[in-house]
């Protein structure tokens, strides 16, 4: 297991963790500035910086893109919608070519407004994908499809464990080509009985491209913007991360935190400080 103290350069800052409250210029900087080797940007904030002048401060920055944030949902009401929305995710993979982003972030999507229909939603997702991975292997991108804890699968992602991203992975590309894998993430997948077992099947596959932490509050007060700092929460981060490298994952381990009545309200400065601290003490 790789020893991140003293090797920030090893982690990564998802730019949500610092709520949005500065232009991605002066993002970037700071997390550069914090010693970071990382950064994981969202796509409305690299649009409104411009992508090419955001490619040349990672760049410059010596910033690597864990991961572009993220696709748009893949299930859709319509032919036409469904159609409009793959549309929309492959000019977001040509921006994670400009950013030589390590991967593409996918996010499934959930039911269909006002549909009960669950299979027809995974089955809109999966040809998604796979249309979306025709495309990112001519860009060089590879898709990462994140799986999220099942409280969200109605309304965000059907995708809701590590071995059903996995099973999709096969599904669509049971040559193991390269290029599609999952994004193992320790707040989405933290309860999972099988856990260390599908991170060995992932791992022994290449199939995992990136890695986020943050940490379950208990309580916790709301579903979605309510993820605790490492340390503060009942996740056991080191040894999910122990699990992850002894199955040969090398990537940057990645900081997500949304929490919007605590982190995003702290100076960003500090906020960077502490998941300095709490990556090099207790993931
Ligand atoms: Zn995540």
């Amino acid at each position: 297991m790789r020893d991140l103290n003293r090797h920030l350069e090893l982690c990564s800052i998802n730019t949500a963790t610092l709520g949005h409250q500065w232009p991605l210029d002066r993002t970037l900087d700071a997390i550069a500035r914090a010693g970071y080797g990382g950064v994981a940007p969202w796509r409305r904030e690299v649009e409104a910086a411009g992508v090419g002048a955001a490619a040349r401060q990672l760049r410059a920055l010596g910033l690597r893109v864990s991961g572009y944030c993220r696709s748009t949902y893949l299930t859709a009401p319509t032919a036409a919608a469904f159609k409009a929305g793959v549309a929309e995710n492959r000019a977001a993979i040509d921006q994670a070519a400009e950013l030589g982003a390590a991967c593409f972030i996918v996010v499934h999507g959930g039911l269909v407004a006002g549909s009960k229909d669950i299979a027809g939603a995974r089955a809109q997702g999966a040809e998604a994908i796979a249309l979306l991975w025709e495309h990112a292997k001519r860009c060089g991108v590879a898709l990462a499809i994140e799986p999220l804890h099942p409280m969200y699968a109605a309304d965000r992602c059907l995708v809701v464990t590590l071995e059903q991203g996995l099973d999709l992975c096969a599904a669509i590309d049971p040559e193991n080509s390269g290029g599609l894998g999952i994004a193992v993430d320790v707040y989405h997948c933290w309860w999972d009985p099988r856990l260390a077992e599908m991170i060995a099947r992932g791992g022994a596959l290449r199939r995992i491209l990136a890695f986020h932490v943050s940490d379950w509050l208990v309580p916790t007060r709301d579903m979605l913007l309510d993820r605790g700092m490492m340390g503060d929460g009942v996740i056991e981060i080191a040894k999910i991360r122990g699990m992850l490298e002894d199955a040969g994952y090398a990537g940057k381990v990645e900081v997500e935190i949304f929490s919007r009545d605590d982190w995003w309200r702290r100076d960003v400065v500090e906020t960077l400080a502490v998941c300095a601290a709490r990556l090099q003490s207790v993931c």
